[in-house]
């Protein structure tokens, strides 16, 4: 069956490029009504432009309804008034896709202090203040779909990339709580770590590359995990046309005996610590904990 928005609000921010605005474009065909939100700036994220009125201009061609906000996610206060403008126009907000990004890609040793934090504040704080500004308004309405941007660098790691690692990874932690408080008022919460031709990948990406990478083919994942059926809490990988998931996992808990209660106790049993199966798939720290009560019942038995 077809998978409809009509009558959704979407938020998207970052979405003046790249991959949100073809999710923004997909939504919007589909019947959503958008706030195309984006800075305009570099790749660094310096600078301004028009990018969101741009994609706003390119959705209002094509029939459908949106509107512009060329805010930083970074302002506080920006990303409220980008909330209140949504609900006073359209009565609700649906839909938040976090996709606002900047790269400034260093090995760690020779990374500025400030590239460092630049990165954090508009990947992760970004993401928080805008999720900050939809989130009374999805409580109060008992539905809201939220979808955080990963990446391969935070979930597995990514030479010259610490700092936007970090911001990533993070992001998987704001995501996995979230998941959990917003549960009860409808609202789920997904990560995706993409995969795509963007200006973000251009120096990376083999140019003959380009068609196969396309933004649009990481859209599928995005849109159906902001949909109605969407799950809760998946982190999702997704590039030209391959799609799977991640997970935070962990082993079985190994107990040490009293008598072996030492540096050399732990090193002895390092291979089963660090065995990487059987594995199990804790929902949230209470469940890591219970496993680990669990192991201990065990061993005392
Ligand atoms: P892109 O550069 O094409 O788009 C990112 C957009 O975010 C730009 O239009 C930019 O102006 C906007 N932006 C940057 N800082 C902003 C701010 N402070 N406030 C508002 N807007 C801001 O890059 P993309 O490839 O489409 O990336 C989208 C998201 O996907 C990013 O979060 C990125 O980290 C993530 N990502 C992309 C890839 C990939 O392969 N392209 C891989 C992993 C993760």
């Amino acid at each position: 069956m077809a998978i409809s928005f009509h009558n959704r609000v979407a938020v998207i921010t970052g979405a003046g490029n790249g991959l949100g605005r073809a999710y923004a474009l997909e939504l919007a065909r589909r019947g959503a009504k958008l706030v195309v939100n984006d800075l305009g700036g570099d790749l660094q994220g310096t600078g301004t432009s028009n990018a969101a009125a741009a994609v706003v201009q390119e959705i209002c061609d094509a029939g459908g309804e949106a509107m512009a906000c060329d805010a930083s996610v970074t302002d506080t206060d920006a990303m409220h008034a980008m909330a209140q403008d949504a609900v006073e126009r359209w009565g609700r907000i649906d839909v938040l896709i976090n996709s606002a990004g900047i790269l400034r890609d260093r090995t760690f040793a020779k990374m500025p202090a400030e590239d460092f934090d630049c990165v954090l504040e508009t990947h992760l704080m970004g993401s928080a203040n805008a999720t900050r500004a939809v989130w009374p308004h999805m409580r109060e309405q008992n539905y809201g779909r939220i979808l955080f941007t990963s990446s391969t660098s935070g979930l597995f790691g990514n030479f010259g990339q610490a700092n936007y690692g970090a911001a990533k990874m993070g992001l998987i932690g704001l995501a996995r709580t979230l998941q959990l408080e917003g549960a009860k008022y409808r609202i789920r919460i997904n990560a995706l770590a993409p995969l795509a031709a963007t200006r973000m990948t251009e120096d990376i990406l083999p140019e003959d590359s380009f068609a196969k990478f396309a933004p649009e083919k990481v859209v599928p994942a995005a849109l159906y995990l902001v949909s109605d059926d969407a799950p809760n809490g998946a982190i999702i990988g997704a590039g030209a046309g391959a799609f799977h998931s991640a997970w935070i996992a962990m082993n079985q808990p190994v107990v040490l005996d009293d008598d072996a209660m030492s540096v050399e106790g732990f090193a002895e049993k390092w291979d089963s610590i660090a065995q990487r199966e059987p594995l199990c798939f804790p929902e949230s720290g209470p469940e890591q904990s219970a496993l680990i009560l669990k192991a201990l019942k065990q061993h005392s038995e």
